[in-house]
C-alpha cells in the first residue's frame, strides 16, 4: 500500500500551495477535495455572459505571496473599479451624502491604536493584548460614545468586512489594519479593490500547473488519525490512506467536524467549537445603463445590503457589488427586492439580473471569510499554526499574515509546507 510524505486535505488557495511547494521539492503529496474543482472560497464562474468572482475576487500589490506568484504567471497586471463619485450613508434610518471623510476620522478613532497593539505584525504576540482579547466589535464601537447617527456611519463602513459585532472580536481587525499602515482605508483598498482579468481561477490554475501533487477530487475526509509513527486518514466513504504527515487546510467551519485524534488542545479545540460566525456573501448585480459610479453603506441588521460599489461598465449596462451581512436577508433571484433595496439610495435605478453563491449553505465552506470571535485570533489560532504532531494545519482561517483573505490562504499554505517538512526531516 502505498504511504504518502504528505496528505493535503482541501484544495483551496492554502492547500494547493502547501501540495505545489511539497510536491515540487520531491516529496509524495496526495491532495483531497471534497469538491468537484480546485480553488474552495474563490470562485470564478460564468454569469452575464462572463467570468465572474463569487467567491474571494480581490487582490494587491501588497501580498507578497499572492503578488509574486502573479509575478510568475504572468498575471501581474489587476485592475480597479470604477472610483465612485458619490457616497451615500444610511445611518439613523435616513441616507446621507457627504459623510465619507467624517466616517474615515471615526474609524481612524476606532482603531488608533490598532499600531501600538500589534507594532511587529509578523510577531503577534510581541505585546500583551489580554485587555483586548476578549473584547468584541460593538463593544470597541460602544467605547467611543457616538451617537447613533455616527455608529451607524462606522458601522456601515466596517461592513464589507466584518458585520456581527456582537460576535466578532476586535483583536483581528486591529491587527490587519495594523499591517496596513495602521490605516483602515488602506485595509480596505488591499482587501477588497484589485482584480484579477478573468477571475481567480487565473490564480488557482496557475498554481495547480506547477504542482507535482496527485490530485482526488470528490473525496471528502472524515477523519485524521495521528498513531505516533504515521498518519491515517479516512474518507467519507470508508477509505483509508496513509501518511507520514498530514496537511488539514480546510475551512473552520467544516474542520470542526473532522474527527481529529490524539484530541487537540482545549484552546484551538475552543476555536473551532465557536466556529467562523460570518454568513456573509457576495452578490453582483447587472443594472440598466451607464449610472454614475457610486458607493452605499448601510449598517448590518438595518438594510438587507451592506457594502454596495459600482464596480464596472459591462457593454451598455453597469455591474453593481454588494457584500451582504446575512446571506439569507434578501434573496439573490427576487430582482424587485434587490431593486427596492438598492433604490434606497438611487431611486431610478433597474436591475436586470444578479449573480451569488450561497457560501452558507455550501457543505465545504459552510460560513464566509473568516472573521474570528473574541479570544480565537489570539490563542486558538496561534496554537493550531504550531502543528499537532505529524498534523500541520494551513488556511486563511487560522492565518498569521492577512487572515481571512487569499494571501493569508497562500502564507500558511506556504509555512504549512515547511513546517511538514522539518517533520518528515525529523521522523524519516
Ligand atoms: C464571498 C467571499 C468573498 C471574499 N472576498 C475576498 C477577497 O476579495 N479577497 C480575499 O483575499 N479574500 C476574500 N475572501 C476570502 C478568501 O476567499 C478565503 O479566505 C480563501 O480563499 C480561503 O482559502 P483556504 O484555502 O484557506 O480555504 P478554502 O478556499 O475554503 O479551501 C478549503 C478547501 O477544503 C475543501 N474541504 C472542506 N472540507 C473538506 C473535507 N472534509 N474534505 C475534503 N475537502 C474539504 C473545500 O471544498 C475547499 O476547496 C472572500 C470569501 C468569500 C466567501
Amino acid at each position: 500500500m502505498a504511504v504518502y510524505d504528505t496528505i493535503v486535505i482541501g484544495a483551496g488557495m492554502a492547500g494547493l500551495t502547501a501540495a505545489r511547494d511539497l510536491s515540487t521539492r520531491g516529496h509524495s503529496v496526495l491532495l483531497l477535495e471534497g469538491r468537484d474543482r480546485i480553488g474552495g472560497r474563490t470562485y470564478t464562474t460564468e454569469a452575464f455572459g462572463g467570468q465572474f468572482d463569487l467567491g474571494g475576487g480581490y487582490v494587491h500589490w501588497t501580498q507578497a505571496a499572492v503578488w509574486s506568484e502573479l509575478e510568475r504567471h504572468g498575471l501581474a497586471h489587476i485592475e480597479p473599479p470604477l472610483e465612485s463619485e458619490i457616497y451615500y450613508q444610511l445611518a439613523d434610518g435616513k441616507v446621507h451624502t457627504g459623510e465619507i471623510e467624517k466616517t474615515y476620522g471615526l474609524v481612524g478613532k476606532l482603531f488608533e491604536d490598532a499600531r501600538q497593539r500589534f507594532p511587529l505584525p509578523w510577531n503577534l504576540t510581541a505585546t500583551d493584548n489580554s485587555d483586548i482579547n476578549m473584547e468584541t466589535m460593538e463593544e470597541r464601537i460602544n467605547g467611543l460614545g457616538l451617537s447613533k447617527h455616527d455608529t451607524d456611519l462606522i458601522k456601515g463602513v466596517l461592513s464589507g468586512l466584518s458585520h456581527d459585532y456582537k460576535k466578532q472580536g476586535s483583536a483581528q481587525l486591529l491587527f490587519a489594519t495594523a499591517s496596513n499602515f495602521g490605516n483602515y482605508a488602506a485595509e480596505l483598498e488591499t482587501a477588497g479593490s484589485w482584480c484579477i482579468p478573468g477571475g481567480m481561477t487565473k490564480l488557482s490554475e496557475a498554481i495547480q500547473s506547477t504542482s507535482k501533487a496527485e490530485v482526488r477530487l470528490n473525496t471528502t475526509v472524515a477523519k485524521v488519525t495521528d498513531n505516533g509513527s504515521g498518519v491515517t486518514v479516512t474518507t467519507s466513504s470508508g477509505e483509508a490512506i496513509q501518511a507520514r504527515t498530514v496537511i488539514v487546510a480546510v475551512p473552520l467551519n467544516t474542520m470542526r467536524l473532522l474527527d481529529i485524534s490524539p484530541a487537540l488542545p482545549e484552546s484551538v479545540q475552543a476555536m473551532l467549537d465557536t466556529g467562523n460566525p460570518v454568513r456573509g456573501s457576495k452578490l453582483w448585480i447587472r443594472v440598466r445603463g451607464h449610472i454614475t459610479p457610486f458607493s452605499a453603506l448601510a449598517p448590518p441588521g438595518e438594510h438587507p445590503l451592506n457594502t454596495m460599489r459600482v464596480e464596472k461598465r459591462w457593454g451598455d449596462d453597469t455591474l453593481i457589488l454588494c457584500m451582504i451581512s446575512q446571506s439569507d436577508g434578501i434573496k439573490h433571484d427576487d430582482i424587485p427586492a434587490v431593486q427596492a433595496a438598492l433604490r434606497k439610495f438611487v431611486p431610478d435605478l433597474e436591475v436586470i439580473d444578479t449573480a451569488w453563491h450561497d457560501w452558507n449553505a455550501d457543505e465545504f465552506s459552510r460560513g464566509g471569510w473568516m472573521m474570528h470571535a473574541p479570544r480565537h485570533f489570539l490563542d486558538g489560532a496561534v496554537e493550531i499554526r504550531k502543528g499537532h504532531g505529524r498534523i500541520s494545519f494551513a488556511g486563511a482561517d487560522i492565518a498569521a499574515m492577512g487572515p481571512c483573505t487569499i494571501e493569508g490562504a497562500m502564507s500558511s499554505g506556504a509555512k504549512a509546507a515547511q513546517q511538514v517538512e522539518s517533520t518528515l526531516k525529523g521522523t524519516q
